[in-house]
Parts: structure tokens; C-alpha cells; sequence
């Protein structure tokens, strides 16, 4: 008996990319992802408490709907934003691999933990289309792909929403985050996005998806443009929250 198309790719993907779990190197019996059982129960999620508007977390106890000191401070562009999992423990790490070793096999994984939070935290009638943070045109052709746009193109396919590719572009690299203040991220974004299709995002409630969500002031720059495009609203799913 011959064998079907997909078993066959099945089996051809086992001998390319052998069933090693991507959080700790073990054996993974799980036969649709790669991940284990024990990092799949070590995965930090997010959890309540959090910021009401951006899905910050805090530590402690908190008993009333809370809104965080940026979010009162500042100007928001986007109206809620929620994240799957931590960037912390197996969750960065796995992550870290999908978007820096283009471990792309373990994207089944994370499409699931992206999905899930979407569901949970927002209603079906929220967004009409999903767009994705863009990397600068030098930076995604050096890395062979944009992580944001792979994850937000498989959100909308499960989410039956189209996927707006392409609609928002950066037109200037900005210098890595990591070793920046909240007030520095800010200004090292502001202004390094535009729309390329206005006609595609007019009276549109969107969501944006992002890999990592930091300060959020990448994220808000982006609403900040879209809703300047003519978007009406801007929602905000990122797989993991720093
Ligand atoms: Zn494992
Ligand atoms: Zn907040």
C-alpha cells in the first residue's frame, strides 16, 4: 500500500527534522508538535492579573480592573493587547529558536499558543483583517523571513480573516531594543512605519501580531499609523510578552 501524500511528508519531515523536542532535546511522543510534555507544562502563559489595556502582567494581587502607569501616562494608540506566554523559560527559548536559527518546524507550536490566546481574549466580531509588524526590508531578507508576518499569516488562516501581507512597511532599520529605556524605544520607533495600502485598511478593525511585545512601543507605533490610514480600530496579539 502506497502512502498518502501527507504520511509520506510526514515521514520524510521525521528523517529532515528529526522529533526532538524544541524546549530541552528529549523525545517528543507528541505527534502533532515539538515540543514535550514537560516543557509544554513548564510554559509560562500569561495570566490575570494584568494591565486591562496593554495585558501587562504584575506581580502580587490585584482584586479591581487595573490599567497600568504607561497606559494612563501615555498615548495609546491600539485598543487592547494581550500575549500568549511569557518570553521567559522554554516559551523564549523555543521562540528564540523559531526566529534566530529559523527553526521553522516548531511554528505549529507556537501557532496554537498564539490562536489559543486569541480566542480566549478576544470576541470573533472584533477584527475584520490581521496585519503583521513588519521587519525592515534588508533585516527580512537577511533572515529569509518575517517571524511576525509566518505567525500572523497562520493566526488568520485559523481565524478564517484574511491576511493584509504587506500592508504596513518599515521605511528606516531602527537599532535593536534590548539595552533601551521605555522613553527610548518610543523615540527609536516614531516615525519608521508607513501604510502601503490605505484603501485596503479604511473603516477595517485590524489585528496586529507580533512576536515579542516589550514596552509596546513598537506595536503602538504601528496602530498609531494604521488608524492614521484610516484603520477604525487596532487590537493587538503578540505570542509572548516580555
Ligand atoms: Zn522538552
Ligand atoms: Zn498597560
Amino acid at each position: 500500500m502506497s502512502l498518502s501524500w501527507k504520511a509520506a511528508a510526514a515521514r520524510w519531515l521525521d528523517m529532515a527534522y528529526p522529533r526532538w523536542c524544541a524546549g530541552c532535546g528529549g523525545p517528543t511522543a507528541d505527534a502533532e508538535g515539538f515540543l514535550c510534555w514537560n516543557c509544554l507544562s513548564a510554559i509560562p502563559f500569561v495570566q490575570l492579573p494584568f494591565c486591562a489595556r496593554c495585558g501587562d502582567p504584575i506581580e502580587g494581587r490585584v482584586d479591581h480592573a487595573y490599567t497600568c502607569y504607561t497606559c494612563t501616562a501615555d498615548e495609546i494608540h491600539f485598543e487592547r493587547a494581550r500575549s500568549a506566554v511569557r518570553y521567559r523559560g522554554v516559551a523564549q527559548q523555543v521562540l528564540r529558536a523559531f526566529k534566530y536559527d529559523a527553526a521553522l518546524w516548531v511554528q505549529s507550536d507556537l501557532d496554537r499558543l498564539l490562536h489559543g490566546c486569541v480566542e480566549s481574549q478576544f470576541t470573533d466580531l472584533e477584527a475584520d483583517a490581521v496585519a503583521a509588524v513588519p521587519l525592515y526590508a534588508a533585516r527580512e531578507r537577511e533572515r529569509g523571513f518575517n517571524q511576525a508576518a509566518l505567525l500572523a499569516a497562520a493566526l488568520a488562516r485559523r481565524l478564517r480573516k484574511p491576511f493584509l501581507s504587506g500592508v504596513l512597511r518599515r521605511i528606516r532599520p531602527t537599532p535593536t531594543q534590548t539595552h533601551l529605556t521605555a522613553p527610548q524605544r518610543a523615540a527609536n520607533v516614531k516615525g519608521a512605519f508607513e501604510v502601503r495600502k490605505p484603501v485596503w485598511i479604511e473603516g477595517q478593525r485590524l489585528l496586529l501580531v507580533d512576536d515579542v511585545m516589550t514596552t509596546g512601543a513598537t506595536v503602538n507605533e504601528c496602530a498609531r499609523v494604521l488608524k492614521e490610514g484610516g484603520a477604525a480600530r487596532v487590537y493587538v496579539a503578540t505570542l509572548a510578552r516580555g
